[in-house]
């Protein structure tokens, strides 16, 4: 009788021996229900228990298998009672240190026994020690049995040993020997590539043999790593491919503008575009006119002058004859774009809505009424904006600012307000940057386009980091700017999490500053304000009428005051260096020298200290984006970290950055050459989280 081999994808967990209901739910919660999960579940790093290592060899940090004879055992009373064990080979000594310990454990040390131990070497107070092994009686002649392959860790939840994991991934892999496990990757792929097919590599990552480079196992250099790696970043690609080309067969509204509204705001503005200005906008107007829908990512460093693109983009819809929705992620940024858009947009009798999740009653009706009937052809708003009852007319473009915090979920959700069988064009901008590898795997489905270019007349901003010890001189440097006419910011940022006690702190610092600083004229801002108060406050200081504001940082968008010329950031710790860059990009606007005032409180922690310096070090906002990305890894930049979105189980969008080439090459074969290999390939890797994409 032949068994009918059932996928490994289609075999529950639940089926291998061990799995009960209480593992099967530890397993669920790492995302392992089916066997093809489990053996995707890869060790974390490994351990070199195939041989015994004289102890005479070993080195601090080591992990190693030692056998050896107990020539002394002793309870010690320093501050903490421990046994100590000194274990001898021949070749040298070292200390076994046990802080818990049973009466029979200690008998099984006793001196004169054979012990054989495993764990990791370190420094003791005298001699190289290890703390808690795994310790194993053996008998003085006994031959060295040691694992056959290296010994895999593998990352774990509560209540799950290594050797349940050992285990399980044993049975799986016993049943991936009768297959069940189906190469996707075309056999010439795999030559070209030189790549194992996928059971090997499995296999030999749950298992390797001992004469594998540990090295290059525990950072992921392997080849086998690399294979499953590259079919991941290949799966993600390709699935955002396809959604791509569904997105384009569904069509869009060709918005080709005369260019009427455009002339009239570029002939008010009191600069001219810069180059890169004005390349993006020709691209964003190419896109426009093609029936297809748009999705481009514009990204551009703090300043670069997104907003006033934007706006041109939007005036073409207009022209058009269709409305444009222009969407940001936090109230105070969409009250900006908000004021910029009606400073410039009103004298060309166009006045536009404002939809934020705090407006209802009447003022919503009405301006859901406009957006349904047409007569609001620009809205600006915040996620309001999906909402479900905000039905348009005509709407051909979004424009989404900070993409970076919406996920591709809410992209595609606003697919469904664009006109009968029609998607609007999505234009996403982006202040932070993302290293190019970065945003062609992050961003697959969109167009790319840069603001490369700085306005002219900025002038880098000097960095100093200073301990809050120093505040006194902090607040005589503010005096002095002040006093020769400049202006400034004074930041405060908070542990708290709460917004009130935020509020509260910077009142505090603002009236400390106030009392030092007899003669200035202090101002405040927070996000608890009243918007008409914020606007009193910031209308002020932008005239000239405040010297110092002290705000929280509510002021990290928007705010576009070029003669401040000296920011101070309080805690600046506890910022991000996104944020951080964000701040400081509030001075240099102007044409003197701005300084930034990075102020901490000690003592400072490594990751900390890591971003300040490169604060100190450079200006340019894609550098700090990567080395932002090296510092926190691709999930917490690109802000998706929460939502699970661009979460491999396999690749490191760091670490695999120079696979994404080959990748995007083959995505664009496969989808040509092999197209029976494309849907596989996704459902194996992305599998539920793609259902979005049937358009
Ligand atoms: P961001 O790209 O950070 O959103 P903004 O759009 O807020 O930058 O622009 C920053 C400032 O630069 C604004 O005051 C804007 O009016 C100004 N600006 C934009 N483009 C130019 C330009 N070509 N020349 C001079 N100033 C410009
Ligand atoms: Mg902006």
């Amino acid at each position: 009788m032949t068994k009918v081999l059932v996928p490994l994808v289609d075999t529950s967990v639940t089926e291998l021996k061990g799995v009960g209901p209480k593992n099967a739910e530890r397993l669920r919660k790492l995302g392992i229900e089916n066997v093809q999960d489990l053996l995707f579940h890869l060790p974390i790093r490994y351990q070199d228990r195939t041989r015994i290592v004289p102890i005479g060899s070993l080195r601090p940090g080591d992990q190693a298998v030692i056998q050896g004879q107990v020539e002394l055992a002793d309870i010690r009373y320093g501050r903490r009672r421990s046994l100590l064990v000194r274990l001898a080979d021949g070749t040298g000594s070292i200390m076994l240190r046990f802080f818990h310990f049973s009466s029979a454990q200690k008998a099984n040390m006793a001196r004169g026994a054979w012990l054989r131990c495993f764990g990791e070497v370190r420094n003791g107070p005298r001699a190289y020690e290890l703390i808690h092994p795994e310790v194993q009686r053996v008998a003085e002649d006994e031959p060295a049995e040691v694992e056959q392959a290296l010994t895999p860790v593998y990352p774990t939840t509560e209540g799950m040993h290594q050797l349940t994991w050992r285990d399980l991934t044993g049975h799986a892999l016993t049943l991936l020997r009768r297959g069940g496990l189906q190469e996707l990757l075309p056999r010439v792929v795999l030559d070209e590539y030189d790549m194992p097919p996928l059971a090997d590599a499995v296999r030999l990552l749950h298992r390797p043999p001992p004469d594998q480079s540990q090295q290059l196992l525990s950072d992921s250099g392997h080849p086998a790593q690399r294979r499953m790696a590259f079919e991941e970043l290949l799966a993600h690609q390709l699935s955002l491919r396809v959604l791509r080309q569904r997105q384009r067969r569904l069509g869009a509204p060709r918005l080709a503008g005369n260019g009427r509204l455009q002339k009239a705001l570029l002939d008010r503005l009191p600069f001219s575009l810069t180059v890169a200005q004005r390349r993006v906008l020709d691209e964003l107007r190419r896109d426009l006119a093609e029936p297809q829908p748009a999705l481009r990512l514009v990204q551009g460093d703090v300043g670069s002058g997104k907003t006033v693109v934007a706006a041109l983009a939007a005036l073409c819809c207009v022209e058009a004859g269709y409305q444009v929705a222009l969407m940001a992620p936090t109230e105070l940024l969409a009250e900006q774009h908000l004021r910029n858009f009606t400073n410039w947009l009103e004298p060309l009798a166009i006045e536009p809505g404002w939809l934020s999740g705090r407006h209802k009653g009447k003022r919503r009706v009405r301006l859901l009424e406009g957006l349904a009937d047409g007569s609001i052809r620009i809205v600006v708003g915040t996620h309001a904006l999906f909402q479900e009852d905000v039905l348009f007319d005509r709407l051909g473009l979004v424009i989404v600012d900070e993409q970076h915090r919406f996920g591709v979920h809410q992209r595609l959700a606003l697919r469904e307000k664009g006109a009968a069988g029609q998607l609007p064009h999505q234009v996403v901008m982006t202040a932070t940057p993302i290293p190019r590898t970065l945003a062609m795997t992050a961003y697959a489905d969109l167009d790319l386009s840069v603001i490369d270019e700085l306005p002219p007349g900025r002038t880098p901003v000097t960095t100093v980091v200073v301990a809050d010890k120093r505040r006194a001189e902090v607040i005589e440097r503010v005096a002095r700017a002040c006093s020769e006419g400049r202006q400034a910011y004074w930041v405060c940022t908070l542990i708290e999490e709460s917004e009130a006690l935020q509020c509260e702190a910077a009142e505090d610092t603002a009236s400390v500053l106030a009392e030092s600083l007899q003669g200035l004229r202090v101002g405040l801002v927070h996000g608890r304000l009243k918007a008409a108060e914020k606007e009193a406050v910031m209308a002020a200081f932008k005239t000239g009428e405040i010297d110092l504001l002290v705000a929280t940082t509510v002021i990290e968008v928007g705010v576009d005051v070029p003669n401040a010329s000296l920011m101070v950031i309080e805690n600046a710790e506890r910022l991000g260096l996104s944020q951080l860059h964000q701040l400081r990009g509030r001075i240099g606007r102007g044409a003197q020298q701005s300084h930034c005032v990075l102020m901490y409180h000690p003592p400072l922690g490594a990751v900390a200290q890591e971003r300040l310096a490169v604060m100190r070090e450079t200006n340019d906002g894609f550098e700090i984006a990567r080395r932002d990305l090296a510092i926190r890894g691709p999930g917490e930049v690109l802000g998706t970290r929460q939502t699970g979105e661009m979460q491999f189980r396999v690749a490191d969008l760091l670490r695999d950055q120079d696979l994404v080439p080959d990748v995007q090459a083959l995505a664009d074969r496969l989808l040509v050459e092999h197209p029976g290999a494309v849907k596989p390939l996704i459902r194996r890797w992305i599998g539920q989280k793609v259902q979005y994409a049937d358009v």
